[in-house]
C-alpha cells in the first residue's frame, strides 16, 4: 500500500513549513530570538484562536510548550466560563502549572497570537515564564511593548523575554473579522 501523503497534501505542508522559513527569515532580520518550533506553536495558537471564533470567544489562542513538548493550550474562553480572567494566557498558565504540579514555569515557552494585556503579563511575571512570543500589538491593551512594558520591569522580581509580533497579519485579521462579523450581527462587547 502507498503510505506516502498524496501530492497536493505534500505541496500543503511544503508550502507551510517554507512560509515558516521565510517568517523564521524576516524575524531573525529583526533580531526576534525565535526557533522554528515558536512558530510551529504559534500556527497551533493560531488554530486555537480560531475554533474561539466559532465559539463566539474573542479570538485569541496560547500555548505553552518547554523542551519537551506542549505543556498546555487554551483559547479565550470568557463567554463561556463567565470568568473576567478567562483569557487565553491565564487559562494555558494555570492548566500548565496544574500539569507540571509547580507553578515556576521559567522553562516554559508561551506563544499567544495577541499581545498580553496587563493581567496577563502580570500572570507572566508571577509564573516567571522564560519566554513569550506574540502574533500581533495590541494598541489598546498591549502590556508587554505596546502601552506597558509589564514584562520587562527592572522593578519587578522576574523579566520575561519576549519577541513580537511575529504573526501580524494573520493574527489582526482573526480579529478584525470577528469584531465585524460582531457588529453586523450587532452583538454587543
Ligand atoms: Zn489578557
Amino acid at each position: 500500500m502507498n503510505r506516502r501523503p498524496c501530492a497536493s497534501r505534500r505541496r500543503g505542508v511544503t508550502a507551510r513549513r517554507r512560509n515558516r522559513l521565510s517568517r523564521l527569515h524576516h524575524a531573525r532580520l529583526c533580531n526576534e530570538d525565535l526557533d522554528e518550533t515558536d512558530l510551529l506553536m504559534m500556527d497551533r495558537a493560531v488554530i486555537l484562536a480560531m475554533e474561539a471564533a466559532r465559539d463566539n470567544e474573542v479570538p485569541v489562542g496560547a500555548v505553552i510548550y518547554n523542551q519537551d513538548g506542549i505543556i498546555a493550550e487554551a483559547a479565550n474562553n470568557r463567554e463561556a466560563s463567565g470568568d473576567p480572567s478567562g483569557h487565553a494566557e491565564v487559562v494555558a498558565i494555570r492548566r500548565a502549572g496544574r500539569k507540571l504540579d509547580r507553578w515556576r514555569l521559567s522553562d516554559c515557552s508561551l506563544a499567544v497570537t495577541l499581545e498580553p494585556c496587563p493581567m496577563c503579563a502580570g500572570a507572566l511575571v508571577n509564573a516567571r515564564l522564560g519566554r513569550v512570543i506574540y502574533g500581533v500589538d495590541d494598541p489598546k491593551a498591549g502590556a508587554c511593548r505596546t502601552l506597558y512594558s509589564i514584562t520587562d520591569d527592572s522593578r519587578l522580581n522576574h523579566r520575561v523575554r519576549v519577541s513580537g509580533p511575529v504573526q501580524e497579519q494573520q493574527c489582526r485579521q482573526l480579529l478584525r473579522g470577528f469584531f465585524r462579523d460582531r457588529r453586523r450581527n450587532r452583538i454587543l462587547p
